[in-house]
């Protein structure tokens, strides 16, 4: 079992007075790592070495050359080590292990981290002028400070990636927290950071659950809070967040329509709806949700798409040809039952899945799941249920389809089926979501925004706007 501490100053370092943690394997049950639930005392300890680190100049006052060289030498080390660090994160996730080490988590890390290090030189927005008589006027964007960053456990590695890579390229220090069972390869990031050059007190690491990142959000010299969360922890922090007056960056839920018109392939469309709505066993903010399919067809693809859910081969990391693994833990599952439980008690019906499969006497696995004749107020399309789960509902015409899409607290991404080019581009025009897919659902860039509309949030993950997300503009004043 792997123990790890907590990660300030480039050095591994005890806790003061902070208890010890089990992390678990979600396949298994079986504990897998010990950490620290850091301590108030811990998270000033990391917060005192961030702002020496900002105020002395050690990685703010660096070159923008000189600071992407080192996040480049991160990328390459996470490249060298990725099939140790996609082992524990697939133990640490239940993930299958060809996914995370070839797939989606770890060659996607990689390449964030090398467009950080590319943003990290476009230092973006200077600019000088004489907009009163007599003066010149010099914009500086300069780094915002001590950032404290906020992490889930859908995708631990890839969420601190994100987090640490723009802030690192603009120039900002770091305190970053992961999720409190998922810590392992956020706190194994840290001796690499080391390695790649980057100075004691830039990034530093503390495992721990709500209260630590309570501590962190409180901490009157901390600039900044970027969290990824539920939409509950961001309405928390923000109100936290107002009593030093703090930048938020809020990455959170989500609750994706998948909108299907009458003029497409049914079985290209069932089976992205199937792959995307059970991929990270639909723990994932942009996973398809709430499928809604114009009237005419909607009997094939439910039948398409049942056919196709019931194809998704669950089963533990390790085994080959795994596409869907468990839900991250006990308390998961059972959340994700009592969904579809109240569903069914509310009318709707499940058509396939709904249960724990057979087969496992271990581990938090859930079959994937298709509900139909659910109420558009009711919970189970109101709400993020993170699993895989999956309603369907039908529609008449552009409008309803916008309308319905819309008809959440949620706007973080939606996805638009149809060969019209002109219903396509206004569907994405009234939809009210931070990412509007046509034709596809899910795929992203290291380039492209990520963010939300409405209660999923606001500021960007990944492309050069998430760096300026860490930038503050200094106006400078100079009499001529
Ligand atoms: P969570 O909100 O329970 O926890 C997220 C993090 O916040 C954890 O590290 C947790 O310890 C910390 N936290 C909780 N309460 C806190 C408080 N009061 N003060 C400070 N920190 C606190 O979320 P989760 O269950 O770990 O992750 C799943 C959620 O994340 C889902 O809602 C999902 O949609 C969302 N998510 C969003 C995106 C996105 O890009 N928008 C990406 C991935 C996940």
């Amino acid at each position: 079992m792997k123990q790890l501490k907590l990660w300030i100053n480039n050095q591994w370092v005890d806790s003061q007075g902070g208890r010890l943690m089990l992390v678990e394997d979600p396949a298994t049950g079986l504990p897998v790592a010990e950490v620290f639930d850091a301590s108030r005392a811990d998270v000033d300890a990391a917060v005192q070495a961030a702002k020496t680190a900002f105020y002395d100049g050690r990685w703010s006052r660096l070159t923008p050359a000189e600071r992407s060289k080192a996040i480049w030498k991160l990328a390459d080390l996470l490249e060298a080590n990725a099939e140790i660090l996609a082992r524990a994160e697939s133990q640490n996730t239940g993930k299958p292990y060809e996914w995370v080490s070839l797939g989606a988590d770890m060659p996607f890390a990689v390449d964030n981290l090398r467009f950080f290090a590319a943003a990290a030189r476009d230092t973006h927005g200077h600019s000088a002028g004489e907009y009163a008589k007599g003066y010149t006027s010099i914009y500086r964007k300069e780094p915002v400070g001590v950032v404290g960053q906020i992490a889930p456990w859908n995708y631990p590695l890839m969420m601190a990636v994100w987090k640490i890579g723009p802030a690192l390229a603009a120039g900002c220090t770091i305190v970053l927290k992961p999720a409190p069972g998922t810590p392992v390869t956020t706190l194994m990031l840290g001796e690499l950071i080391a390695e790649a050059g980057i100075p004691a007190g830039v990034v530093n690491i503390l495992s721990g659950g709500n209260d630590t990142g309570q501590a962190l959000v409180e901490h009157p010299d901390v600039r900044m809070v970027s969290l990824t969360g539920s939409t509950g922890t961001g309405k928390k922090i923000m109100k936290t967040a107002a009593d030093t007056l703090k930048r938020v960056h809020l990455e959170l839920g989500g609750k994706a329509p998948f909108i299907v018109f009458d003029d497409v392939d049914v079985e290209t469309v069932a089976e992205c709806a199937a792959r995307t709505a059970t991929f990270n066993t639909g723990q994932d903010c942009t996973a398809s949700t709430r499928v809604y399919v114009e009237a005419g067809r909607a009997n094939d693809v439910i039948e398409a798409l049942v056919e196709q859910m019931r194809a998704v081969k669950v089963g533990r990391q390790w085994d080959e040809g795994v596409t869907m693994g468990p839900l991250i833990s006990a308390a998961q599952r059972e959340r994700v039952q009592g969904f579809v439980e109240r569903a069914k008690a509310s009318g709707a019906k499940v058509l396939t899945g709904g249960a724990a499969p057979a087969g496992f006497d271990a581990g938090y696995f859930f079959e994937p799941t298709v509900i139909v004749n659910a109420d558009q107020k009711s919970e189970i399309i109101q709400s993020e249920v993170f699993g895989p789960v999956l309603t369907v509902n039908t529609f008449k015409g552009a409008e309803e389809a916008a309308a319905l899409g819309n008809d959440v607290l949620y706007g973080l991404a939606a996805s638009v089926w149809t060969q019209d080019v002109g219903r396509a581009m206004q569907l994405s025009r009234e939809l009210e979501f931070g990412t509007v897919w046509i034709n596809d659902h899910i795929p992203l860039a290291s380039e492209t925004p990520h963010g939300g509309f409405k209660q999923s949030g606001f500021g960007k993950d990944l492309s050069a706007e998430s760096v300026n997300d860490y930038r503050i503009t200094k106006h400078v004043m100079i009499r001529n």
